[in-house]
């Protein structure tokens, strides 16, 4: 049989991973990636001997990571060094209390008792909810299209399906198992795993909280950017074309199949099967069905977005023992904070951040004594959102107000090296609407649950990988979307 030439638009994590399934299963893959290097959100930025990932500094469930380097003919644990962290973060609050989140669950169960002791008790039954949650979607959600979901009376899901809390909203259901209001903001983190506001999402979201807690927070020695360094290698390998600087403008389609592609600098490319990487929202654009043929004015509407994030990238010249790997410095006003995102869509005057300083597990990252951080707040995707210099400024002064309320040492003189990336950046570096981190955002069953499905419904040939589809963003999600989509490839295109 003919193999059948693939073209994927992209080559993020689910770009790649995509082209490694295909490719091993006989298809001849070409990968278009628009940017500079491979990788998508999953980047890295080096400078002066300072070594930062630019996305993803967490990841879950890593045997869907191993599973990839398998299918790839691969053993992980030759390629990458994986640990588990322990604690898995530390937590700040703005009233001074202060603790770690340990995945030992006798350690934890004592800090929660010391917070109010009626919350071991909710956060067993939160566990126990989340891990209800886990049953049913792990073969279901998580590894098929919604079509193919096995009828629930059929799978035997049934028996673990979270009656009680598992349908509401997701705010509510952490406040009917904590008491604490540090509990409360603490689980009310996890939607923004997904880009959204705990006080809008679904209560299913409670899965996310069960799956970092029983399966563990994870770093990869050398940062995360070598998982993609090894799938690249993989795919090298595995005689995948990899272009760079190559960004697809037209996907061309005879009728309604697709027959090619079309790259900015009007190359053509054959191909009996496309793939699309990037934002799923661009593809009408890129079908041209809209007539104007721009791919950016299909993107995804505001109101739909996920949310964006405001990162900065600083390399300190000291150690600083006394931070973790993960620490959390939560507002003052969480549900201000996110009505502020979500509703008036503008940066917080209080945000909480986020800082990652893999340096304090890796020395490989940094040049003798210095530290990397990641230090990250929330932001909303908008277009409109200029971020030039003044409102640069201003969110980093609140970023460090927040961080000095919070007892962060001052490390202005200790500074050597900075990037700043804005949603608008984050936009424009990987074309996606508005610097929408996750696609959609999960507010409401049928945004959380029936995204872009991984196969075009009218199209023939076209198919869609990563966070802005099926089953949504984060790294091991995407790598399950490249999943289904080269089962489905195998099920409609090469049997
Ligand atoms: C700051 C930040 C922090 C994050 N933290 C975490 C975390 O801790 N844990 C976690 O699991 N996830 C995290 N994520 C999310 C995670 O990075 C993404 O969900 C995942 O990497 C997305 O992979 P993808 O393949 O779906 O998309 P992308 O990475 O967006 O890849 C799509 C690729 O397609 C390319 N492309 C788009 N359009 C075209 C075109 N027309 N032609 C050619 N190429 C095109 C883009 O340049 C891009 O490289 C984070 C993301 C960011 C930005």
């Amino acid at each position: 049989m003919k193999s059948k030439k693939v073209v994927v638009i992209g080559g993020g994590l689910g770009g790649l991973a995509v082209a490694l399934r295909l490719a091993h299963k006989g298809c001849e893959v070409t990968v278009c990636e628009q940017g500079p290097a491979f990788g998508g959100k999953m980047n890295r930025w080096v400078s002066n001997g300072f070594s930062f990932d630019t996305g993803p500094s967490l990841i879950t469930m890593p045997w869907i990571f191993s599973e990839l380097f398998e299918v790839a003919g691969a053993s992980m644990a030759e390629h990458i060094e994986i640990t588990q962290l322990d604690p898995m973060s530390e937590y700040v609050y703005p009233d001074g209390t202060k603790f770690n989140y340990s995945s030992s669950i006798p350690d934890w169960l004592g800090t929660v008792r010391n917070l109010d002791s009626r919350d071991v008790d909710g956060f067993l039954r939160f566990m126990k909810l989340g891990a209800q949650l886990y049953e049913v979607s792990k073969d279901t959600f998580l590894r098929r299209r919604p079509l193919d979901w096995p009828k629930i009376t059929d799978s035997g899901v049934m028996r673990h399906l979270p009656w009680r809390y598992g349908w509401g909203n997701y705010d509510r259901t952490v406040r009917a198992h904590f008491k604490s209001p540090q509990l409360r903001q603490l689980y009310n983190r996890y939607p923004t795993y997904v880009g959204s506001s705990p006080y809008q999402s679904p209560a299913t979201l409670a899965v996310i909280p069960y799956i970092e807690y029983t399966f563990g927070g994870w770093y990869i020695k050398g940062g995360l950017y070598r998982i993609v360094e090894s799938l690249v290698q993989l795919a090298g390998k595995a005689g995948i074309r990899l272009l760079l600087n190559s960004r697809v403008d037209e996907i061309e389609h005879a009728g309604s199949r697709v027959k090619g592609v079309r790259l900015a600098d009007e190359t053509r490319l054959d191909a009996d099967l496309v793939v699309m990487n990037g934002d799923a929202s661009y593809v009408k654009g890129m079908l041209r069905e809209n007539g104007n043929g721009a791919i950016r004015d299909t993107g995804l509407i505001q109101k739909d977005r996920s949310m964006s994030g405001l990162v900065m990238l600083l390399g300190i010249r000291r150690t600083m023992p006394e931070l973790h790997h993960h620490t959390i410095y939560f507002s003052s006003d969480y549900r201000r904070e996110f009505s502020e995102l979500f509703d008036e869509r503008k940066f917080p005057a209080d945000p909480t951040i986020y800082i990652n300083a893999p340096s304090r597990s890796d020395r490989s990252i940094v040049p003798g004594d210095g530290e990397t951080l990641f230090i990250m707040a929330n932001a909303p995707a908008n277009d409109s959102d200029a971020w030039d210099e003044s409102q640069i400024a201003e969110a980093r002064r609140a970023v460090f107000a927040r961080l000095r309320a919070g007892g962060f040492p001052d490390i202005e003189s200790d500074i050597v090296v900075s990037d700043v990336w804005t949603p608008k950046k984050i936009a424009g570096r990987y074309l996606m609407p508005g610097g929408a981190i996750y696609g959609t955002h999960s507010h409401g069953w049928k945004k959380a649950f029936l995204r872009p499905g991984n196969k075009d419904s009218r199209i023939g040939g076209l198919y869609y990988v990563g966070g802005s589809t099926h089953p949504g963003g984060g790294t091991p999600t995407v790598l399950l979307s490249a999943q289904i989509t080269s089962e489905l490839i195998e099920r409609y295109e090469i049997q």
